[in-house]
């Protein structure tokens, strides 16, 4: 709704003898981000943001795994399985995900895992440019409270959310990247569901894990 609208709407509001007008809107957590100061209160605004993914979801799929980590993985939204148990990464993704980990001494306890989108969307399809520029604000604010050393982006959606840069997955993955407001390190790597459809690509994520672990003895 455009500005003159609203001022029409106003106008005839007012002419019809209303003087009080209250609005109701979406709060973004830049906007009252000083206020949100744990996990917890972040989890309990989205869990009341007006989103329409939220409609068909069956679950909200916050974030898992330990609070305080130095690594932070990134992944895309929630699939069917994760929608059922409101867990990140505990379907076939998330079990290959887990021996990505286990191969460089790390488990669930060591990292925190976390979403692009915390709802599913229909079908498993991809995020919408929309979707993901709308809910960025919360996905920095998720960021900030961890405040890991690393965040690692997996796959294409996930980096291109973050990054908001035009080269893909291909090009980016193993480099590290940074942007403004976040400290941590960035890395980029190939999504699990990518591995399970090209298993010869196993090895350059293996490869960007060392490098993590190297980073985060
Ligand atoms: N794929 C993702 O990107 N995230 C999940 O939580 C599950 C699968």
């Amino acid at each position: 709704m455009s500005d003159k609208d609203i001022s029409q709407i106003l106008d005839w509001f007012a002419c019809s003898g209303v003087s009080d007008v209250m609005c109701v809107k979406n709060e973004t957590p830049e906007e009252r981000s000083e206020e949100i100061t744990s996990l917890q209160q972040l989890r309990d605004v989205v869990a009341r943001i007006d989103f329409p993914l939220k409609n068909c979801a069956l679950n909200m799929v916050f974030g898992t795994g330990n609070e305080h980590a130095d690594i932070l993985l990134l992944g895309e939204a929630p699939g069917a399985e994760e929608d059922k148990q409101g867990i990140p990464f505990v379907g076939q993704s998330g079990q290959l995900l887990d021996k990505i980990l286990a191969s460089v001494g790390l488990d669930r306890t060591k990292v925190y895992i976390t979403n692009i989108l915390p709802w599913r969307p229909p079908g498993n399809r991809t995020p919408t440019n929309q979707e993901i520029e709308i809910f960025r604000p919360y996905v920095l604010k998720h960021i900030s409270l961890v405040n890991p050393k690393i965040i690692v982006c997996l796959g294409g959606t996930a980096t291109k959310a973050l990054l908001q840069t035009t080269p893909g997955i291909m090009q980016l993955r193993g480099k590290i990247a940074t942007i403004d407001g976040v400290d941590a390190k960035i890395i980029p790597t190939f999504h699990p569901a990518y591995l399970l459809r090209s298993p010869s690509q196993k090895r350059e994520v293996w490869s960007d894990f060392l490098r993590i672990r190297q980073l985060i003895p």
